[in-house]
């Protein structure tokens, strides 16, 4: 029996995350696996259901768990709370925290049947496969944040960058072991021309380096990243980088698989892990069943791989995705002349009969 905290969250968390249950369903039912899942609050629906984001029974079951499942929190009725009732600074960061993980991969690899959705090259696409390591429980998210007037009265506010050299190498060296079992090559990604954080990062990553000389180690600054990740993607293959780098680049990096719907996570460091998109709460298309679920429903195939050791059962659900795919299937972000337009439901309930049938 596998114990699993299912944390819809808020806008189209609560649409994408059934699907992903389902699919998890799918393949109990198929290999004699138990899932028992347990339901709680997080982010906005939290705070308007008992005034906190992160209420400590959410808190509590998520410790309790053996993984868990979150949808995606946030949206406009909440920017304007007060910094520790908002959902990503009250929830989402202190929940990172809470349950230590400090390692957040975001495996992006291309769907053959989806060069065609995304905007870039059929030329420039063919091939990518990357797996970025975005630190995720230190940097400038997570830093003494202020705000105030300076002597003249105008108002002013900052954002403290910080990282210990514990917390780079634990990161680093996740992305070496990570590399190991891939293409064996390293870039590190950085902003160390400018900023004394990145120096040290630059620092204990080239250090750390000599323990694996297998695998090649390349630094590169951020800025140059994200002009190499639309340039030639194909030259990487693990990308480390510290957290607020790697929220960003990974958003990029969304767009060679077709849509942010398609980018998996999974979070990883302390005794629970947990898995989610890597998009947000998509307030804009919220309630209308336009969501894609594949991002959400790769995210469990990584619940199987990292947290229960079901590698055939991931891999079931890969070939699913890629199967309904090739069928012609898409939600409307991946829409294409001629492709089958289905909603968020319909694509759960395509990727189940897959899932069920396949021999
Ligand atoms: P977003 O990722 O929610 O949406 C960006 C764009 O991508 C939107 O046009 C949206 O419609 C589209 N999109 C996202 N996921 C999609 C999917 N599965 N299928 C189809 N289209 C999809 O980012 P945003 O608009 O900048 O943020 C919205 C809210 O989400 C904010 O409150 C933000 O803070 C929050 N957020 C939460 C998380 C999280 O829960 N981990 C991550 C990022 C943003």
């Amino acid at each position: 029996m596998y114990k699993i905290a299912v944390l819809p969250g808020d806008g189209i968390g609560t649409e994408i995350v059934p699907e992903a249950v389902k699919a998890l369903n799918a393949v109990g039912a198929r290999f004699g696996h138990e899932f028992s899942f347990t339901q709680a609050l997080v982010g906005g629906a939290a705070y308007d259901a008992v005034g906190h984001p992160l209420p400590d029974e959410t808190l509590n079951l998520c410790k309790e768990s053996d993984a868990v499942l979150l949808g995606a929190i946030g949206g406009p009725q909440y920017e304007n709370l007060p910094v520790h009732l908002r959902p990503e600074i009250g929830a989402l960061l202190p929940l990172r925290k809470e349950l230590a993980l400090y390692a957040n991969l975001r495996p992006c690899m291309l769907f053959p049947d989806l060069i065609q959705a995304s905007t870039l090259k059929e030329e420039v696409l063919r091939g990518v496969d990357i797996l970025v390591l975005r630190e995720l429980t230190g940097g400038i998210y997570f830093g003494e944040k202020k705000r105030g007037f300076n002597a003249e009265g105008i108002p002013e506010a900052s954002d403290l960058l910080k990282y210990s050299s514990i917390e780079i190498e634990r990161i680093a060296r996740f992305a070496y072991e990570a590399a190991r079992g891939r293409r064996k090559r390293i870039c590190s990604v950085d902003k160390a021309n400018v900023l004394e954080s990145s120096r040290l990062w630059r620092e204990v990553v080239t250090g750390l380096a000599k323990e694996y000389p297998d695998v090649e180690t390349t630094h590169m600054y951020v800025d140059n990243c994200s002009m190499q990740l639309i340039r030639n993607p194909r030259q990487f293959d693990v990308i480390v980088t510290e957290n607020m780098f790697g929220d960003i680049l990974t958003d990029e990096a969304s767009m060679l698989t077709g849509s942010i719907g398609m980018l998996p996570s999974a979070s990883i460091g302390g005794e629970v892990a947990l898995y989610e998109p890597a998009h947000g709460s998509a307030p804009d298309i919220a309630g209308q069943k336009k969501a894609n679920p594949l991002a959400t429903i790769l995210s469990v195939a990584m619940m199987l791989r990292y947290s229960f050791r079901l590698e055939k059962e991931a891999k079931l659900i890969e070939q699913a995705v890629n199967q309904v795919l090739t069928e012609g299937y898409r939600t409307p972000d991946l829409q294409e002349p001629g492709k089958k337009t289905v909603n968020t439901e319909e694509m759960g309930n395509k990727i189940c009969e897959i899932l069920t049938a396949v021999r």
